[in-house]
């Protein structure tokens, strides 16, 4: 299953028909691209002037836009006004359940963030009913404090997930097996609710809002205590993925938490960051974040600490090349951090070692900016995907 398509202007299609997709392709643009003229949405899909006027007058009537003086000026004589989404048109709900914290945000139309709230989660506080209790509980807060309803929400998990209905198949690192938490989130919310895994949303944020912007085929590879990963393949993202941080590349290597030994995961984890850098195993996240960005005293001796890690990296990366043939691979998480001269050195391996990268004109490696925020950003696009489509077809907002 794929979701993300974007939507394409539709004219001399049947009316009802093209004014869904008119609708959905503007608002689609305003909500991604932030605020532009009429001239500019004329432009960029492709209708006429008056076709825009139609829906982008609607749409305002109906309360998903405003128009209004650019919030910046440029040039001289009188400026344009520009059309733009409104943020409380339609709030969502963004959950990013993660091995060791929890963070949730209140995302307005466009991108708008209105607020956010997050907590570790200590070992063995992570028992499912719990992570819901507290997520619930802390976004009826945040909505009171905010004044605002929230009316779809997006959650991800670092494990498998059934797309239809949200159940965690495995999530290995939590310790979660078959826990029905789309369910459980919907019915105590009451409000639609989508549960996609941490890589497939790491992927949607960097499609829509990042480094993926505009690509078709593009793979998503993140770690932190574990590795997540995702998939857009013809400009949506692939649902349903399995694990590819349990693919062995290293049969002999350590034992991984999923009973197997020398998984992909094993080798390229923030526990194996922090064995690249010498760093005790009790070291956190912000330590290890600060040793990763210190300048280089003796670049070439610093390259080595990491040839190790940097090989197994690139060896799975050249299987997983191999068999999606992306244009672009995203590095996200702690792989963001990695110094500049092992990023090269992980995507020239690639290059070598990848018939595939070369055949589809060398695949690029390159780093996040989104950090840590993917997966909030990809709960929140999840969330937003209905949406959307409601408001073309034409509901107005409340
Ligand atoms: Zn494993």
């Amino acid at each position: 299953m794929l979701v993300g398509v974007r939507s394409t202007a539709a004219e001399g299609a049947r009316p009802d028909d093209a004014r869904r997709h008119n609708r959905e392709a503007v608002l689609r643009r305003l909500h991604v691209g932030g605020e532009c003229t009429r001239a500019v949405l004329t432009a960029e899909l492709g209708l006429n002037r008056s076709t825009i006027k139609a829906v982008v007058d609607g749409l305002a009537e109906s309360g998903w836009l405003s128009e209004r003086l650019p919030s910046r000026r440029s040039g001289v004589g009188r400026p344009s006004r520009v059309v733009v989404a409104r943020p409380e048109a339609a709030v969502v709900l963004a959950v990013d359940v993660r091995v060791d914290l929890v963070s949730l945000a209140l995302v307005g139309l466009g991108d708008k963030k209105l607020g956010q709230d997050s907590w570790p989660l200590r070992a063995g506080a992570g028992a499912p009913g719990e992570v819901v209790t507290q997520v619930v509980d802390s976004a009826r807060v945040l909505e009171n404090e905010l004044g605002v309803r929230a009316v779809a929400a997006g959650v991800s998990v670092p494990g498998v997930v059934r797309q239809a209905d949200g159940l965690v198949r495995k999530a290995p690192q939590l310790d979660w097996t078959d826990v029905a938490l789309g369910k459980q989130l919907k019915d105590a919310l009451r409000m639609p609710v989508a549960v996609a895994s941490d890589g497939e949303l790491g992927a949607l944020a960097e499609h829509t809002r990042g480094v993926a912007r505009g690509e078709s085929n593009v793979v998503f590879v993140a770690c932190d205590v574990g590795v997540g990963c995702g998939v857009i393949s013809g400009g949506a993202v692939l649902r349903g993925l399995g694990e590819f941080g349990h693919m062995v590349v290293r049969p002999d290597g350590r034992e991984c938490h999923c009973g197997c030994r020398g998984c992909w995961e094993t080798e390229m984890c923030e526990a194996a960051l922090r064995r690249a850098l010498g760093l005790p195993a009790d070291t956190g996240r912000g330590e290890l974040i600060v040793e990763l960005r210190k300048p280089a005293a003796d670049p070439p001796a610093a390259l080595a600490r990491f040839e190790e890690f940097a090989s197994w990296l690139a060896i799975g990366l050249v299987n997983v090349v191999n068999m999606l043939a992306p244009e672009l691979v995203v590095l996200g998480n702690l792989l963001a951090e990695l110094p500049r001269p092992v990023l090269d050195a992980v995507a020239a391996q690639v290059g070598e070692r990848s018939m595939v990268s070369r055949a589809v004109g060398h695949t690029r490696v390159v780093a996040s900016e989104l950090g840590a925020e993917a997966q909030l950003v990809g709960a929140a696009e999840l969330a937003f995907g209905p949406v959307l489509l409601d408001a073309a077809t034409g509901a107005a907002t409340t």
